[in-house]
């Protein structure tokens, strides 16, 4: 069996645009860690950078803390084992929750934290993975459904005596956006946040330029399909090839289609959803949504974001070799010379 993780979606292109500028110049700061499961990268500048990058850094550990699954003493461990009765938590762990139920009830539980059971099944939280029987599936499926987390009141949550949650899915979102708000405090112009594939960007780099993202070639992990120039916005991105496992010669990636039980096959191979930073929960909202349009596929994502209902940007890498890039953010994508996909625009309504 073989295994692939990739814990560095946008990583390449934060190194590049480090090496533009020109690292360690006056004023800036960075720091290279693993939290989260996976790499992230700090890059600040201004007079008060080194504080707000280990500001920043120390919430990420706070917020892992609070909401990893395998942590024993996680908010999410002491839900996960209460056998159905109700859990005092942290109020932020109730609110991110509050937030996960609203992304779930939008996109028809394509997003579906209480997915947690069939992630452990597949064997992606511990890595020893392998294909679970259908009965196993089927079984499991039973305790999965948004409608199995009770919000009691701003700080007591009950779950379903058998449902668990895995906030895989949007606790990086969450993350950046309350580094967003720590570098928002600090007297500071420029700054790009990584945390695994959610990136945020504040303004523009130290240049006047705009920060530059690269969106990673599915088929090719060194590789990039294209870049994304952005300033004081989010890029979020979900893709099978993130994390996998190979077994008699088929892949099996960590996105799970809730109505299955399977990882998703809706015909992406990636999803990154892009938003201006100014509504303060930005990156939750693009983190829940990667995670989301990839289970729907394209056309169901396509619709979504035409339905206008959510401010957002898409860039969609399709398993036929076509990368698909609505209208708001056309302008800002540039596809790699050597990439072979098939450049199409998608527009508010169908061509
Ligand atoms: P992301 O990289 O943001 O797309 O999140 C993927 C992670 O979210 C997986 O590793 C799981 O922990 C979790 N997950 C998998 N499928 C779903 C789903 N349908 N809804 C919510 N979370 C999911
Ligand atoms: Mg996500």
């Amino acid at each position: 069996m073989q295994v692939k993780r990739f814990f560095t979606a946008m990583l390449s292109m934060v190194l590049l645009s480090c090496l533009t500028v020109g690292c360690r110049q006056n004023n800036e700061s960075t720091a290279d860690f693993y939290a989260m499961d996976t790499a992230m990268t700090l890059t600040v500048y201004g007079k008060n950078a080194d504080r707000a990058v280990s500001e920043t850094q120390a919430e990420v550990n706070r917020l892992e803390i609070l909401l990893s699954r395998t942590r024993e003493d996680s908010d999410i461990s002491k839900l996960n084992c209460a056998g159905g009765k109700p859990v005092e938590v942290d109020d932020e762990t109730a609110a991110i929750l509050e937030a996960a139920q609203k992304y779930s009830q939008a996109t028809e539980g394509a997003f579906d934290p209480t997915i947690a059971p069939i992630v452990s099944a597949w064997g992606f939280t511990t890595d020893h993975y392998q294909i679970p029987p259908q009965a196993e599936l089927d079984q499991l499926l039973t305790h999965v459904g948004i409608d199995r987390i009770h919000l009691d009141t701003d700080s007591r949550i009950t779950l379903d005596a058998e449902t668990q949650i895995d906030l895989g899915g949007i606790a990086k979102g969450y993350a950046s956006d309350q580094a967003a708000l720590i570098l928002s405090k600090s007297d500071l112009s420029s700054a790009m946040v990584s945390l695994g594939g959610n990136v945020y960007v504040k303004g523009s780099k130290p240049d006047g330029s705009p920060w530059r993202v690269a969106v990673q070639d599915p088929a090719k992990p060194s590789g990039f399909a294209g870049v994304l120039s952005l300033r004081d916005e989010f890029a979020v991105t979900s893709g099978g090839y993130q994390r996998y496992f190979e077994q008699d010669g088929k892949q099996y990636h960590h996105i799970i289609d809730p109505k299955t039980g399977y990882p998703a096959e809706g015909g992406l191979t990636s999803v990154t959803v892009v938003k201006s930073a100014e509504s303060p929960d930005a990156g939750t909202m693009c983190d829940a949504f990667s995670t989301a349009l990839y289970v729907m596929g394209e056309k169901e994502a396509v619709n979504f974001w035409r339905s206008g209902k959510f401010d957002f940007d898409l860039v969609l890498i399709t398993n036929d070799s076509r990368i698909l890039v609505t209208e708001g953010i056309a302008d800002q994508f540039k596809q790699e010379t050597s990439s072979e996909y098939v450049y199409e625009t998608i527009g508010r309504t169908a061509s």
